[in-house]
C-alpha cells in the first residue's frame, strides 16, 4: 500500500544520490516532495498580436492550420514549421532544434505557443509550446532549488509522485471547515499547487494550502497544551491573607496590569495543573515584583522556588533586590553562581537540600549535578529566550513538575507570539508603572557627537548618572572591549576629577563587574561606559542618560533594551543615538527609536523590517517554518485556524469520527517529533 510517508527513493530515478540531494531541501517522503509547493508562477496569458512589438516574448493560442513541416539539417540542427490561427488572423510559427515536438502537434490541434514575435516576418519563433499529451503547462511553476536539486529535476520528481499517489492523498481538513472557507479537497489542492488549471485555480489552492498549514499547526500546539493541562501537578495551597499581606509591604501600588497578571499567575499556582506560563512585559513594567508575588505564594505553601538568570549581574541583582522585598519573611534567599568557592557550595548546596533555603537565584548554576531541592514548587526563568531548551528543562526536572514562570523583557509583537508561544499561556504587563516619564530619544549625527557631551555634561551637573554605551563590533568581543576600553579612558580624561567614570565589560571578573555595579548603583561612580553586558536587566533608577554610539550596528530590540536601562525613576530620562546609518534599514532603525518608546511597537516594527524568522531565531523559539502561510500577512486567517482547531479539539468524541481519522492519524505521527518547550 503506497503512503505519503514513502521515502522518495520509491520513485523511478531517485537513487541514494539522489535521495541525499533530495533531503539538503528537506525532502526526505514522498509527502514531503509533494508539499515542496512553487514559489512563484508565470502566468501565459494570451498576448495580443496586433499590439506587440518585434522581439517581444509573446504566447499565442490558436488552431494549427497546417500539417507541421519538420527538416532537418546539419549536425543536429532542425526546423519545425507550421501555421497557426489565432482569432481571425494567421501566423507563421517555428521551432528550431525541437525535433521532439514534431509529435506534439498536428493539423487541427489546440496549442499555446511561446516564444519571441518577429513582426517584420508576422512568425513566432517558439521556445515552448503546450500542447495536448506536452509536459509544459499552462501556467509554469518555479520551484525552491538549489545547487543540489535543479528545476526541471523537481518539476519531473513531482509530476511523477503525483501521478502515482494521488489516489492516497487523503484530505485532513474537516468538511465543515472546507465548506464555510470553500477550500479544495487535498489532492485537487495539491495538483492546483502544483499544476495550477489558471491563476484563479492556484491563488484558491494557495489559500486552502496556507489554512491547512495553518490549522495543522495549531491543532498540534493546542493538542499538546491540552495534554499538559491534563498532567497533574502540584497544588500550591497558600494561605490568600498572608499573601494579601506580603503585598501591603509593598512600597507602591501595583499596576491594574501587574494585578491581573498576578491573578493569573496565582490561578495557575493553587490549580492541580502544571503551570507553563510566559510573563511579557516591557522593560521596567515591574515584572521583577510579580514574580517576587509567585515566590511568596509558593513559600508560603511550603514549597521552593529557584528562579534562573541567564548572567552572574542578572542573578546577583535579582538577589539583591529579593532579598530586600523578602527581609523579615519567611522567604530565605541564597545566591547561587558558578563564581563561588567549593566550601560556600557545600553549604549552600546542603540547605537547598534540606530546605532550609526557599528562593535559590542563579545563573545555570541552579541546574548542575549535585543540586538536588527539598521541594521545588515553582521554577522562574528570566529572560527566558537566552537559555536553551535542554536547560530550561533540566531545571524543571529538579522537582516533581513544579509549575513554570518564564519571563521576557523582549516584547514579541502579539502577532508572533499566538505562533511561538502557543503552547504557553501568555500573560502581558502592557502598562507601566505610574509616574513614568516617557523617556526623550534623540538622533544626532556623527558630527554632532559633541553636542552629545555637552548634554551629558549639563545632565551630570544637575545630577544625573549615565551610561555610555561603547560601539558594538560584529562577531569580536575582543575589540568590543578594546572599544569600551578606549572610550573610557577618553571620557576619563574628559570629565575626571569631578565624575566619576566606571568601566564594565565582559572580559571582567565577576568581582570587578560587581564592584563597578555596586559604585555606579551607589552613586559613586557618575557615568558608566560599557558594552552590552548592561542590555539586560540592570536596574539603576538614577540613571537617567543613555548614551550610545554607532547605535545603527544595533538591532531594534537590543537598542530597545539599552534604552530601558534608563527612566526607571522618577525624573526625566533621555537616550541619546549617535549613529550615521549607511542604509534605509539602519535609518528606518534610529527613526523607530525616536517615534515610539513602546516595546511592543518597536518589536512590530522590528518585524516588518527583519521578518519573523529573523526576529525570533526560528529554531529556539519553535517558531514553525511555514511553507505557504505568512503568520505576519495572513495573520488573520492563522487566527480563525487558531479558534477552528481550539474548538475541534474541544468537540467530545470529535477523535471517534470516521470524517477525522486522517487528522488523528497525522497528529499521532506529527506529536512525536515536535518539541516544543
Ligand atoms: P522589569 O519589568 O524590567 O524587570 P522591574 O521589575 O525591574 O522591571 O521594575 C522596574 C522598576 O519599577 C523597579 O525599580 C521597581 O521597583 C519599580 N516598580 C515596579 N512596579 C511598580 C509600581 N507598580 N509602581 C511603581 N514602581 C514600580
Ligand atoms: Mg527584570
Amino acid at each position: 500500500m503506497k503512503s505519503l510517508q514513502d521515502p522518495v527513493s520509491q520513485l523511478k530515478g531517485v537513487g541514494p544520490k539522489m535521495a541525499e540531494n533530495l533531503a539538503t531541501l528537506g525532502i526526505k517522503t514522498v509527502g514531503d516532495l509533494l508539499t515542496h509547493y512553487p514559489s512563484r508562477y508565470d502566468d501565459f496569458a494570451p498576448t495580443d498580436l496586433s499590439v506587440a512589438k518585434d522581439k517581444q516574448k509573446v504566447t499565442v493560442k490558436g488552431t494549427v492550420v497546417s500539417d507541421p513541416l519538420m527538416s532537418r539539417y546539419g549536425y543536429r540542427r532542425s526546423r519545425l514549421s507550421f501555421r497557426l490561427m489565432v482569432g481571425p488572423g494567421v501566423v507563421n510559427v517555428v521551432y528550431f532544434n525541437q525535433p521532439y515536438l514534431k509529435k506534439q502537434v498536428e493539423r487541427s490541434q489546440d496549442v499555446t505557443v511561446l516564444g519571441t514575435w518577429d513582426a517584420p516576418r508576422q512568425q513566432v519563433l517558439g521556445t515552448k509550446l503546450i500542447a495536448k499529451g506536452s509536459k509544459a503547462q499552462a501556467i509554469g511553476a518555479t520551484y525552491p532549488a538549489n545547487k543540489h536539486v535543479r528545476q526541471a529535476t523537481l518539476r519531473k520528481l513531482i509530476a511523477q509522485a503525483f501521478e502515482q499517489y494521488q489516489n492516497v492523498i487523503a484530505t485532513l481538513l474537516p468538511i465543515s471547515l472546507r465548506q464555510r472557507y470553500q477550500l479544495m479537497e487535498r489532492r485537487e489542492m495539491i495538483k492546483q499547487m502544483h499544476f495550477p488549471s489558471d491563476t484563479t485555480m492556484a491563488e484558491a489552492a494557495k489559500r486552502t494550502a496556507a489554512f491547512e498549514e495553518f490549522f495543522l499547526f495549531e491543532l498540534r500546539l493546542q493538542a499538546i497544551r491540552r495534554a499538559n493541562r491534563k498532567d497533574e501537578g502540584l497544588k500550591i495551597l497558600y494561605n490568600n491573607d498572608d499573601l494579601r499581606a506580603f503585598i501591603k509591604t509593598i512600597p507602591f501600588e501595583l499596576t491594574g496590569a501587574q494585578k491581573r497578571v498576578v491573578n493569573e499567575i496565582c490561578r495557575d499556582l493553587r490549580s492541580p495543573y502544571q503551570m507553563n506560563r510566559l510573563l511579557q512585559g516591557d522593560v521596567g513594567s515591574g515584572k521583577t515584583i510579580v514574580a517576587a508575588i509567585a515566590v511568596m505564594a509558593t513559600v508560603l505553601a511550603g514549597y521552593q522556588v529557584a528562579l534562573m538568570a541567564p548572567t552572574e549581574i542578572l542573578a546577583s541583582q535579582h538577589a539583591e533586590k529579593l532579598i530586600k522585598v523578602f527581609n523579615g519573611t519567611h522567604v530565605k534567599v541564597a545566591l547561587l553562581t558558578g563564581a563561588m568557592t567549593t566550601k560556600q557550595r557545600h553549604q549552600l548546596t546542603r540547605e537547598i537540600k534540606t530546605g532550609q533555603l526557599n528562593l535559590i537565584v542563579g545563573t545555570h548554576a541552579l541546574i548542575q549535578n549535585g543540586v538536588d531541592y527539598a521541594n521545588l514548587g515553582l521554577v522562574i526563568i528570566d529572560e527566558q529566550h537566552r537559555f536553551g531548551v535542554n536547560q530550561r528543562q533540566q531545571l524543571r526536572e529538579k522537582g516533581e513538575r513544579p509549575d513554570v514562570l518564564a519571563m521576557t523583557a523582549t516584547p514579541i509583537p502579539r502577532t508572533l507570539a499566538i505562533t511561538a508561544y502557543g503552547e504557553m499561556d501568555v500573560s502581558v504587563i502592557d502598562e507601566l508603572p505610574a509616574g513614568r516619564q516617557p523617556i526623550k530619544t534623540t538622533w544626532l549625527k556623527g558630527n554632532q557627537a559633541n553636542s552629545a557631551l555637552d548634554f551629558l555634561d549639563r545632565q551630570l551637573r544637575a545630577g544625573a548618572q549615565a551610561y555610555v554605551v561603547s560601539p558594538l563590533i560584529e562577531e569580536s568581543e575582543s575589540l568590543d572591549v578594546k572599544n569600551a576600553t578606549d572610550l573610557y579612558t577618553r571620557f576619563k580624561e574628559h570629565f575626571s576629577p569631578e565624575y566619576k567614570v566606571g568601566l564594565l565589560h565582559g572580559r571582567m571578573s565577576n568581582d570587578e563587574k560587581a564592584t563597578v555595579m555596586h559604585d555606579f548603583q551607589a552613586g559613586k561612580v557618575q557615568v558608566m561606559v560599557a558594552t552590552t553586558v548592561i542590555e539586560v536587566g540592570v536596574d539603576n533608577p538614577n540613571a537617567t542618560v543613555m548614551l550610545i554610539y554607532d547605535a545603527d550596528r544595533f538591532g531594534l530590540a537590543q537598542l530597545h533594551q539599552l534604552r530601558g536601562r534608563v527612566g526607571r525613576g522618577k525624573s526625566q530620562s533621555y537616550c541619546l543615538l549617535v549613529a550615521d546609518p549607511k542604509t534605509d534599514e539602519g535609518t528606518a532603525r534610529m527613526e523607530t527609536m525616536v517615534a515610539t518608546t513602546d516595546g511592543f511597537e518597536v518589536a512590530q516594527k522590528d518585524l516588518e523590517l527583519r521578518g519573523a524568522g529573523d526576529v525570533l531565531g526560528a529554531r529556539q523559539s519553535g517558531m514553525p517554518d511555514f511553507k505557504v502561510g505568512d503568520p505576519v500577512g495572513d495573520l488573520k486567517m492563522l487566527q480563525i485556524a487558531r479558534a477552528d482547531a481550539g474548538s475541534l479539539l474541544a468537540t467530545p468524541g470529535w477523535d471517534d469520527k470516521d470524517e477525522n481519522q486522517p487528522l488523528v492519524l497525522y497528529l499521532k505521527r506529527h506529536q512525536l517529533e515536535t518539541h516544543f518547550d
